[in-house]
Parts: structure tokens; sequence; C-alpha cells
């Protein structure tokens, strides 16, 4: 079975083939840890451990490495440090182990490596060095500038306009920039700032050399698949790019490039910054499963973009219960996954196809398959009759979370303002399947448990 997905830098399904070292090595840029992840974060840590999964199926465990690093020196992690009055080490051990916690309830498995920035620093000055050398870089007061113009297909991957990489380089402060779209490899701590002593003073690394360093030392020049977040291809992934290339006299960083579309709530991509975030621990919390909240991720194909809803979650809820329910009233023989099945998710991970094999399964009680199936992806690795009793309990008094209620408010007082009464009566009725009564009154919409 081949494994084809598609790569961002040349726009086109690719079969993955081993790297040098005869390995299917894969790179996924991690947390950078200074607060919880929301569940648009959680979106490419599914997905990849979907990936490595299915690597892992076809090509057996001994030949595949996955590494996903741990961005633990960060000018947010930092400032989160000064407002505690703590050391970065306090922020940053805090956070890695609740992500570690968040994504384990998703059924994420720990990847095979988890490189850590501070841990790898001498790497980066050591690369930060070469690419001087190479005249690719230079310094300029305490900071050390990539110099795009060394290497001849800078923008390749994101294929952005020369004004919008400008703007993006902008963000970052440097003393001065050979061209305005150099981005900073090294830059200058005070003393009262974590750092490190560097050939370019006591300092510490950029971002995006973090993962460069990562990759040479803990897989190799040129590994097989590298992702991340679509909000990753430009800087930080056409960053990491060039300086490597520069670095390895023109060879590749990866042979595929992969970013999954972004999770959105009320219209709008789910980011902090936006403050339209819903935590993973927050759904949690609120008696969703992990396998619920996993089965929702996956049901969305890894690059479209996937809106986060109530609807949603109740849709994969009353999935798993089905299946579960059948697993447990009916006998199962064991089976491998069903080939139509894998190769469905073979195809750049088309898990809505893999999904739709499932329910064929389902329908037809081929049981054996259907459980090797959904086990192959995370689902169904729950004991049948301990499902029933706990989603049994949940049915009667659920609770969703509040944030998705007034989101769903929103959405239904504009589909009714647009005469759109359809749309509004699914979402009262969506909601009142989870236990939520909506109340229109003089003064706009309310609602309360049933
Ligand atoms: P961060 O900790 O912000 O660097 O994000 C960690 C990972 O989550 C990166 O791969 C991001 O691209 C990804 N990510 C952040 N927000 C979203 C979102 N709303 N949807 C999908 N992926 C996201
Ligand atoms: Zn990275």
């Amino acid at each position: 079975m081949t494994i084809r997905l598609y790569d961002t830098l040349s726009r086109a399904k690719k079969p993955v083939a081993p790297d040098a070292r005869g390995r299917y090595s894969m790179y996924v840029c991690g947390p950078t840890v200074y607060g919880r992840a929301h569940i648009g974060n959680a979106r490419p840590a599914v997905v990849f451990d979907l990936l490595r999964r299915l690597l892992v199926h076809v090509h057996g465990a001994g030949n595949v490495v996955y590494a996903r690093n741990i961005t633990d020196i960060d000018d947010k992690i930092m400032a989160k440090a000064v407002a505690e009055g703590v050391p970065i080490e306090t922020i940053t051990q805090r956070y890695e182990d609740f992500y570690l916690a968040d994504m384990g309830a998703l059924g994420v498995t720990p990847p095979d490596l988890a490189p850590h920035a501070t841990q790898h620093v001498s790497g980066m000055i050591d690369m930060i060095g070469r690419l001087v050398d190479l005249g690719a870089a230079y310094a300029a007061e305490g900071h050390v500038l990539f110099n795009v113009d060394a290497d001849a297909d800078y923008g390749q991957l994101s294929r952005r306009p020369l004004k919008e990489m400008i703007a993006g380089a902008r963000v970052e402060v440097a003393p001065y920039k050979k061209n305005p779209a150099d981005f900073v490899l090294w830059k200058p701590s005070r003393d009262d700032q974590p750092g490190w002593d560097s050939p370019w003073g006591r300092g510490r690394p950029g971002w995006h050399i973090e993962c460069s360093a990562m990759i040479e030392a803990e897989l190799g020049t040129t590994i097989s698949i590298h992702g991340g977040g679509l909000d990753l291809q430009f800087p930080h992934h056409e960053n990491e790019l060039a300086q490597s290339r520069c670095a390895h006299g023109g060879a590749p960083l990866a042979d595929i490039w992969m970013h999954n579309g972004f999770l959105s709530m009320g219209s709008e991509k789910m980011s902090k910054s936006l403050g339209n975030v819903v935590g993973v621990e927050d759904l949690l919390d609120a008696g969703w499963h992990g396998e619920v909240l996993r089965l929702v991720l996956l049901s969305t194909n890894y690059r479209q973009p996937l809106e986060w809803t109530l609807d949603k979650l109740e849709q994969a809820r009353q999935t798993l219960t089905k299946w579960y329910g059948l697993l447990r009233s009916e006998d199962v023989t064991s089976a491998l996954p069903a080939p139509a099945f894998v190769e469905a998710l073979s195809d750049d991970l088309n898990v809505s196809k893999g999904i739709a094999v499932l329910h064929e399964l389902s329908a037809k009680r081929e049981l054996g398959q259907l459980l090797a199936s959904a086990q192959l992806i995370g689902l169904l690795s729950m004991d049948p009759s301990l499902w029933m009793e706990q989603e049994g309990i949940a049915a009667s008094g659920f609770i969703v979370p509040e944030v998705s209620i007034d989101d769903e408010i929103i959405a239904r007082t504009a589909a009714r303002a647009r005469k759109d009464f359809a749309e509004s009566d699914r979402i009262r009725d969506a909601l009142a399947a989870a236990g939520i009564i909506l109340e229109d009154g003089p003064g706009g919409t309310t609602w309360r448990r049933a």
C-alpha cells in the first residue's frame, strides 16, 4: 500500500518515501508552552498522530520515527514567568505536562522524540555560525539575521507576494536589515533575561532556527514529512526551509510539507488573540469524552477548514454510542482493518471516506473489521459496557460548554434575522437534544437547562 500525501511545496500529491537512513521520518512543530491548549491546537496533534498510526500500520513501528518539539524558550513564556515571578522552567514544565495530559485524553500517543529547544541551543549556535560563514547570515549589534537573498528560491513554499513577506518580517525588531524580509536567528538577552553565551554575545535563539537545528540533530538532513498548522507555512516553515537548505548545500529539509487547515468557531479562526477559544480541558470537564472530540477533529479532512459546533459534537457522540452499543451486544470476531478503510486513509488521509466505510461495516455488522479499523485511528478503544454506562449517565444530564451555547444563540439570532427559519429551528432542536432550552424574550434569547 502506497501512502500518498499532498505536498504544499509542489502543490501535488506525492508518495511517501523513506529518508536516507531508510526510515519514514516525520517532524511536526509542537506547542509553545505558556498556556493550556485550545481545541484548535489539538487539530495538528490529532491529525499527525493519525498519520503516524497509518505509517506504522503500513511500514511497521521500527521503520517510523516521529518527532514533535517543545518550544520552551520564547518571549511569551518569558513574559508569563515575569508576571508570576518564577523561572521559565516553572512555566514550561507546567504547560508541557498539561499539553501531554490534554492530548493524551484525545488519544494522541506521545511522539518517539520530543526535543526541547533549550536542550539544543548549542546546535542552533553551530548552525547559525555555519550560515554566517557561508555568507547567508550576518551579525548586527548582538543580533544575527538570515539574509533571504542567499536563497534564490525563498518564498516558494508559501508563495506570498514579497510585500507580505516584508510585512511578516517587520514584526521582528532588529537593528538593520540588508533586505527588509530578513529574519532573526539570534537576539541579545538583557542580564535579567534567560540567555546563552554565543560568538555574538549572550542571547537567545529566534524561533525558526530551533526546528532546523533539532531536525538536523534528531533526524538528519532531509526528512520524509514535515508538518504543522496552516499558520506555520509563513513565516515559520518558509524560514526553516531556507536556512536548512543553505546550511546543507541545497539539500531539501523535507520531501513532503503538510499543513492542516484551521479550526474555526463563530466564523473566525480559533485563536487566543481573538478570544474565541475553547480549551480541551473545558470540553472534557463539560462531559465530552476524548473520543468524541477526536472523532469531530478527524471527521473533516485535515486540509479543509473545520467549524467547531455543538451539532458536530452531538453527532460524533451518537455515532460512537451506536458503534459501542453494537460491540457490546453482538459477537465480535477479531479481524484486520478493512482494506477499503486503509486505502481511503492512504489517499492523503481521506478520513471522511474512511468513516463512510466504517458506517458501511456497521450496517453490514462486520464488527471485527469495524473495531480494527476504528482502533487504527484511535477510536473505539474503550470497553463497550463502560462507554454505554458512562454515556447513559451523561445522556440524562448533559452539560455543554457555555461558550458554545452563546455561539449557537448568536448563530440562531442571525439565522432568524435573515428569515432562515429552517436553520434557526435546527439550532434550537440541537440544543434541546443536549438538554438546553432556549427562551425568546423582549431582551433577546436566554437559555436554561432542561
Ligand atoms: P501554537 O502553540 O500557537 O504555536 O500552536 C500549536 C499548533 O497548533 C501549530 O501547529 C498551529 O499551527 C496549530 N493551530 C493553532 N491554532 C489553530 C487553529 N485554530 N486550527 C488549527 N490549527 C491551529
Ligand atoms: Zn517548527
